[in-house]
């Protein structure tokens, strides 16, 4: 292991999250996003902004915004990017052309790169025949001997050409990868491949890896799927003469299904899991775990979670995103919130027209009973507006007591003194105890028999409305 508190300067560890504005940001990318951050924020560096949209075909409408916005909930912040500047700006890839182009001419000047103006069709059929004598697919070379003063014609009659490296051969490249240890590619397997294609776009390998080291980047942690361009981007950066970055590359996060979850159109979208009412330290606390072990299952802050952050801690294995953990995390997190802020999570949910002195009493009464802004809407709806159905369990206590109990313990709940001794006087009138008194009241007063406490639930209806629902409740039987 390195020592990861300094780059080869000296100088403070710098990462980035570099993500392309194509959707929503699912929990995969949240996780590289969030492990960058920790890893930034582990050493007392910084986290750079840096969107790559240099694929306009790709690019979705607001998802820019839409990602910053999701980030910023997640408790991220940046040190450079997009809206804050910085120093090593423009930081969106589609306003970099100036310095990509600058690079690229360097590369054709020393002939470390070349138009190549093979069309679509004999690249694909190049391809085809690698593929069907069982070789890598990689670009055939034919036009790394194109006579230059050949190629300056064809460009000046506008002929299009894509730029493409030329890959050194008979070489390794090696890296030691922060999460996959040593790496060794040779350069046979690579063929010399695209700067920039042919519509005058920057190829991702390369404004990538020259973004990266333009930025001061040291730290690149990033999708395993990325590890196999390593190497390529490390020629890129060594043809140019441009520092290199550690790379570390972070296992494939998959569905409880074990399917990657970038291949699942809306799985664990953040957005999502943020109107679903989760809370941004319960996601962070699912998502900082995903592949990276920490020595407790408890609660932490993000502060706490980058104090044990550690690229050492990070598996090769896929990583789960598991919904159940999830909900332990909103538990935790839930719990952990005070009355005000349990408040405040549950305000986008309260009905309209409900005071605010019910409304606590309401969420005192099912506090423990609530997970996500959906339960909190599914026991406002049973308590505070008295709209729900019997479920089975509900119907058939309802069925075992019968409706004349029901109207008796109906008659005897309109005349407890008061919320507190609605139970005392229906048991006392009824002569039922236990179970058999709880279950019947439950369903009568809920729908359902889980949830707060028969005694809290009676007190908060109080004898009315208690009476009210046992009424309905017999009628119904
Ligand atoms: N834009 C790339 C992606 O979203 C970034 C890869 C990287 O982090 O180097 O996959």
């Amino acid at each position: 292991m390195p020592a990861m508190t300094a780059d080869r300067d000296g100088a403070a560890v710098v990462t980035r999250f570099a993500p392309s504005p194509t959707g929503a940001l699912h929990a995969g990318n949240a996780r590289t996003a969030l492990h960058a951050w920790l890893l930034a924020r582990r050493h007392g560096g910084r986290l750079i902004l840096r969107i790559e949209d240099t694929d306009a075909a790709r690019a979705a409408a607001g998802a820019e915004a839409a990602l910053m916005d999701v980030l910023r909930w997640l408790g991220l912040g940046w040190d450079e990017g997009p809206d804050v500047g910085g120093p090593h700006g423009p930081y969106r890839q589609s306003e970099r052309g100036a310095l990509y182009e600058a690079l690229l001419a360097r590369l054709v000047a020393e002939d470390r790169a070349y138009p190549c103006f093979c069309r679509p069709e004999a690249l694909e059929r190049a391809r085809a025949e690698a593929l069907a004598a069982g070789e890598p697919p990689r670009y055939p070379g034919t036009c790394a001997g194109l006579d230059p003063d050949e190629a300056r014609r064809r460009l000046a009659r506008g002929e299009p050409a894509a730029l493409r490296l030329r890959v050194p051969a008979g070489r390794a490249v090696a890296f030691d990868d922060l999460v996959r240890g040593p790496q060794r590619v040779d350069t046979g397997t690579l063929g010399d491949f695209v700067l920039r294609r042919a519509d005058g776009t920057p190829a991702f390998l390369f404004a990538n890896a020259v973004d990266d080291a333009l930025m001061g980047v040291t730290h690149v942690l990033r999708g395993e799927d990325h590890l196999a361009n390593t190497a390529r981007q490390l020629l890129v950066l060594e043809a140019l003469g441009l520092p290199v970055p550690r790379y570390g590359h972070l296992p494939l996060v998959t569905g409880p299904d074990g399917a990657p979850l970038s291949k699942r159109a809306g799985a664990a979208e953040l957005a999502a899991l943020r109107e679903a009412g989760y809370l941004p330290l319960a996601v962070a606390n699912a998502l900082a775990r995903l592949g990276h072990r920490y020595p407790d299952d408890v609660l932490l802050g993000l502060d706490a979670l980058a104090a044990g952050f550690d690229p050492a801690g990070i598996g090769r294995a896929p990583a789960r995103f598991d919904p159940a953990r999830l909900a332990r995390w909103q538990r935790l997190a839930l719990e952990a919130l005070d009355e005000a802020a349990f408040a405040a999570w549950a305000a986008p949910v309260r009905p309209a027209g409900v005071d605010t002195a019910l409304w606590r009493a309401f969420l005192a009464l099912v506090r423990p009973n609530v997970l996500l802004h959906g339960d909190v809407r599914t026991w406002a709806a049973i308590l505070l507006a008295g709209r729900f159905e019997y479920d089975g369990r509900a119907r058939a206590a309802l069925a075992e007591a019968g409706a004349e109990w029901l109207l008796h313990a109906a008659e005897a709940a309109a005349r407890a003194r008061d919320g507190r001794s609605i139970v005392a006087t229906v048991a006392e009138a009824t002569g039922r105890r236990g179970k058999a008194l709880y279950r019947p009241l439950r369903a009568a007063l809920t729908g359902r028999l889980d949830g707060p406490g028969v005694r809290e639930v009676a007190a908060f209806l109080g004898p009315v409305e208690c009476a009210a629902r046992l009424r309905r409740a017999a009628a119904g039987t």
